[in-house]
């Protein structure tokens, strides 16, 4: 990595580069005292830890609260019905917000302090950066806003949408920073170049801090390649729930968790916290004084890189969110997710379809492709079968049993890529 990449990344936060256990002992004091807070201010959080049994004052890492069930975002939405607006987890007096959201749900979002995050990829002072998150109704503009503006940036509120202002703003601005999707820069860097603009010399954009869609990897390449554009870090993580919780470094090997927050990784339909590398549900608690949603269930899946990265950081790592939990199907204790098998068959392209359907016999889960070839025969069959079984055992960490060549139309379009007939 060049220097000038280096200079980008902010290594303010001490956690990050501690040893793990001097983080841990550290972490664990910031959870003790969230959980004696929040016991004491947030009547749900009160009621959640008597009926697991759990004294806050005995709350010293996140061990201690392995008995707390996952609060889901579903039990959220029903908490904020019947103990409006916030279902009784408000750890603060109402007149401490300056700001409530709502997302889709519907659910209730108070503006908090967490939204600030460790902001690992920085703009840094005197550059004018256009937010074009929503800041409506939902909270993710004003998240991106409040990072940005604790990085020392100036904040143009740009918002999503009308791509044709916001060309002649980034313009007549001099804007250098640019955040949202990637598919929105690449737009208005398109209309430009239809209006006969050379984006590289008409503007001024020089950097780009571009996440929230899958495949974004190729557009930045090319935002840089073509454009001069240097693009921030790479992915960050974040949801309206709980704001930013991971970012990817200049190594672009993984996300790391912001130490804002705990994240564990646990079987979405047991609760039980998995090892690292295994795939589970994102289940997160910040260390929100505010909003303390404590083992809150993203329902995305993913898993934990525990060992320390390149970059000197020694926090986990989330290598990427494989998909939503309830796609996914468990299966010989692994879950395969359609993300999964779709980044296998990609690889093959004489598939022209295909359907993934578990059954169960004598106690034990089976898998069974089904597979609509493009072609009538395979070169090399027995070569091609052999390498499409090591794709999937090496993707989805799982072998799958039984393979049948149907014929075109058998699989309906539309159908789902991976279907449970499993009768216990
Ligand atoms: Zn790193």
């Amino acid at each position: 990595m060049t220097s000038e990449n280096e200079i980008l990344f902010r290594h303010e936060d001490p956690l990050e580069k501690m040893p793990i256990p001097e983080r841990e002992r550290i972490m664990g004091e910031k959870l003790h005292r969230l959980a004696r807070h929040a016991y004491k201010n947030a009547p749900a959080v009160k009621e959640r830890f008597d009926k697991a049994d759990i004294n806050p004052e005995n709350v010293h890492c996140i061990k201690d609260l392995e008995k707390l069930p996952v609060l889901r975002k579903d039990e959220l939405i029903q908490l904020q019905k019947s103990s409006p607006p916030f279902g009784g987890y408000l750890a603060v007096p109402i007149e401490k917000l300056e700001r409530v959201f709502q997302s889709p749900g519907p659910i209730n979002d108070p503006e908090r302090k967490i939204w600030a995050g460790t902001d690992l990829t920085s703009f840094g002072k005197g550059q004018i950066v256009m937010n074009t998150w929503s800041y409506h109704i939902s909270p993710g503009g004003f998240m991106v806003d409040q990072m940005l503006r604790n990085m020392g940036c100036t904040v143009f509120p740009a918002g999503p949408g009308n791509t044709d202002l916001q060309l002649e703003i980034m313009q007549n601005l001099r804007v250098s920073g640019f955040v949202g999707t990637p598919s929105f820069l690449y737009a208005i860097i398109q209309k430009a170049e239809k209006r006969g603009l050379d984006f590289k010399k008409d503007f001024n954009l020089k950097w780009a801090m571009v996440f929230g869609e899958m495949g974004g990897a190729s557009l930045r390449e090319m935002f840089k390649e073509k454009y001069g554009i240097y693009c921030l870090g790479g992915d960050a993580y974040a949801t309206a729930d709980i704001g930013f919780m991971a970012f990817s470094c200049d190594r672009n090997v993984g996300m790391h968790v912001s130490t804002d927050v705990i994240v564990e990784i646990v079987n979405p339909n047991t609760g039980e916290v998995l090892g690292p590398n295994e795939v589970g549900e994102v289940v997160v608690t910040p260390f929100d004084e505010v909003y303390p949603l404590i083992r809150f269930g993203t329902g995305d899946l993913s898993t934990l890189i525990i060992e320390p990265c390149e970059c000197g950081r020694t926090t986990p790592r989330l290598p990427k969110i494989m998909g939503r939990s309830g796609d996914a199907v468990r299966v010989r204790g692994m879950f395969v997710h359609p993300n999964q098998t779709n980044e296998v068959v990609s690889k093959f392209p004489e598939i022209a379809s295909y359907q993934l359907v578990v059954t169960r016999a004598q106690n034990r889960d089976e898998m069974t492709m089904l597979i609509e070839l493009n072609y009538q025969h395979l070169a090399d069959k027995d070569k091609w079968l052999e390498d499409l079984d090591k794709s999937f055992r090496d993707v989805c960490k799982v072998k799958f049993d039984n393979l049948s060549f149907v014929t075109k139309g058998t699989v309906p379009v539309g159908a789902a890529r991976i279907i449970d007939k499993r009768i216990y």
